[in-house]
C-alpha cells in the first residue's frame, strides 16, 4: 500500500502534455502590422479585451523574442521576402495567425502588387476572417491556436519547419545564382510553383 503522503504528492503525465500546456499559456505575440487590422489589434491588447487574460501580453517587436506572429493587414509581393526572413528569425516553436481577409487571401486587392495570401510564402496555423475582424474574432483565433498547440506532439513540427527552411535555401540559391533580389526570387518561385499547379513555395 502506498504511503498516503506519497499518494497525494505524485502526479503522472506525458511530457508533451506539460510542455504544450506551458507553451499555449505563454505565447509571446509579434504584430506584423501593415494596415487597418493592426489598429484593431491595438484594442485586443488594451484593457477592454486584454489578451493578457490568455497569457499573451508580452508583446515583442523582435522576432528573436516572439513565438506567435500575427500578420495584420495587406502584404505586398515586395514584402514577401521580408516576412519570410522575419519568420525564419523567430525562435522555434513558432506559430502564425493570419488576421483579416487581406493577409489571408489578398482580400479586395486582386492586383499584381498584392500577395494573394501569406500562406503562399510562410506556414499559417490559424486564419481569422473579417475586414477588419472584431477583437473577439482575434481572441477566438488565439484560442484556436491554443487548442492546436495542446494537441501538437513535439516531433510533429519537424517536417513542417524543415520544408520552410528548404524553400529558404532555394530562394537564397536563386538570388546568388541569378543575381536576383529577394522579391524577384520569391516571385520566380511563385511562378514556377503555379506552373506545377501549386500555390505555395514551401
Ligand atoms: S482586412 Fe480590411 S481591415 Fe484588415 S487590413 Fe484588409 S482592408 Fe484593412
Amino acid at each position: 500500500m502506498l504511503d498516503s503522503s506519497v499518494n497525494d504528492a505524485v502526479v503522472t503525465t506525458r511530457l508533451d502534455t506539460v510542455v504544450n500546456w506551458a507553451r499555449k499559456n505563454s505565447l509571446w505575440p509579434m504584430p506584423f502590422g501593415t494596415a487597418c487590422c493592426a489598429i484593431e489589434f491595438m484594442s485586443v491588447m488594451a484593457s477592454k479585451y486584454d489578451l493578457a487574460r490568455f497569457g499573451a501580453e508580452a508583446m515583442r517587436f523582435s522576432p528573436r523574442q516572439s513565438d506567435m506572429m500575427l500578420v495584420l493587414g495587406t502584404v505586398t509581393n515586395k514584402m514577401a521576402p521580408v516576412i519570410r526572413t522575419i519568420y525564419a528569425q523567430m525562435a522555434e516553436p513558432k506559430w502564425v495567425i493570419s488576421v483579416g481577409v487581406c493577409a489571408s487571401t489578398g482580400g479586395m486587392y486582386r492586383t499584381y502588387a498584392t500577395l494573394q495570401g501569406i500562406d503562399r510564402v510562410i506556414p499559417v496555423d490559424v486564419y481569422v476572417p473579417g475586414c477588419p475582424p472584431r477583437p473577439e474574432s482575434m481572441i477566438c483565433g488565439v484560442m484556436k491556436l491554443q487548442e492546436k498547440i495542446e494537441k501538437e506532439s513535439l516531433s510533429m513540427r519537424k517536417d513542417h519547419i524543415a520544408r520552410f527552411y528548404e524553400s529558404l535555401d532555394r530562394q537564397r540559391a536563386l538570388e546568388a545564382e541569378k543575381g536576383l533580389t529577394g522579391h524577384q526570387a520569391v516571385h520566380e518561385m511563385l511562378l514556377s510553383a503555379a506552373d506545377n499547379g501549386v500555390a505555395t513555395i514551401f
